[in-house]
């Protein structure tokens, strides 16, 4: 793996780990550079606020352990023992944004965090992870959902790649080899083949793991499947499935180079309004969870 080109990887990669010297500190920039005049602009700079000081926490946390190697989805939250190390990366996220940068809920948010015990934080883990995230904790949420993947993306980042299969679950639907989660977008880079391969990017641990095209994420179907876009953006679709009623956004990364899945995915919401109307769903991106999907006071 030692011969991939430089900020991106290999297109015959069929699992990618995540970099750690680059994957939030791309993330943020990509953000930064999506914000200006965007409809979501206050959030957006937010959001890349929280992405670079998730880069930060990663320099000193505590060591932490990983799983006894498993052949599949290692690092699934639903089977792995969680250790300290999400929490030591809150408090380092939550020292290190700017009260200046962040709107009036953000900083109510912080401040209840900064001062929650133990097994309050931990049950608001569990939450987030089992996707039973409530709107009125959506504040909160945004800085559990990047603590949390800071914890995963590092433990990620230190899988043996080899022993992970990029079509273990792809029977069924399109989670994370590494952690089980679903993805956040795909990517269709350009060679290989003629129409190239797309790439899920996890929502939660960074992995990237090649999947079919024109293959519900959700359900594994291949029929039924047709996309939508909105006008002037070419490079993203969203890919529907009349069979389960689910949806994906595909990036094609040959129209637009410096696109980022996360980011781009939350620059994006427009195009989950309209197939939202349509009546097709998905798992919303981990820094809207409490707003897009929350469980009480909306839906
Ligand atoms: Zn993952
Ligand atoms: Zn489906």
């Amino acid at each position: 793996m030692s011969d991939n080109t430089v900020g991106s990887f290999a297109e015959s990669d069929p699992v990618k780990l995540p970099d750690l010297s680059t994957v939030f500190a791309k993330r943020a920039e990509r953000l930064r550079a999506l914000a200006p005049g965007h409809e979501l602009e206050g959030f957006l700079r937010m959001i890349a606020e929280v992405i670079a000081a998730q880069h930060e926490a990663l320099a000193d946390l505590p060591p932490g352990r990983l799983p006894a190697s498993s052949s599949r989805a290692p690092l699934d939250p639903a089977t792995l023992e969680r250790d300290e190390t999400w929490r030591a990366a809150l408090a380092r996220i939550l020292e290190r944004l700017d009260e200046a940068t962040l709107p009036e809920a953000a900083r109510l948010a912080r401040a209840k965090l900064s001062a929650a015990p133990v097994a309050e934080l931990e049950a608001m883990a569990d939450r987030f992870l089992e996707g039973d995230v409530r709107a009125a904790e959506a504040a909160e949420m945004v800085f559990v959902a990047a603590a949390l993947q800071v914890a995963w993306t590092r433990m990620a980042a230190l899988l043996d790649v080899s022993g992970l299969d990029a079509a273990a679950n792809s029977g069924k639907g399109g989670q994370c080899p590494a952690c089980g989660s679903p993805p956040v977008a795909g990517m269709v880079l350009p060679g290989g083949t003629k129409f190239g391969h797309r790439h899920l990017h996890c929502s939660l641990c960074a992995t990237a793991w090649r999947y079919v095209r024109t293959r519900c994420v959700h359900c594994g179907s291949t029929d039924k499947i047709s996309f939508r876009q909105l006008a002037g953006t070419a490079y993203l679709k969203a890919e529907c499935c009349e069979a389960c009623g689910g949806y994906s956004k595909v990036f094609y990364v040959e129209s637009v180079r410096a696109l980022e899945p996360l980011a781009d995915d939350l620059a994006s919401l427009g195009l989950d309004v309209l197939v939202g109307e349509e009546g097709f769903s998905r798992v919303a991106n981990p820094f809207v969870l409490g707003v897009m999907s929350g469980t009480d006071g909306n839906n």
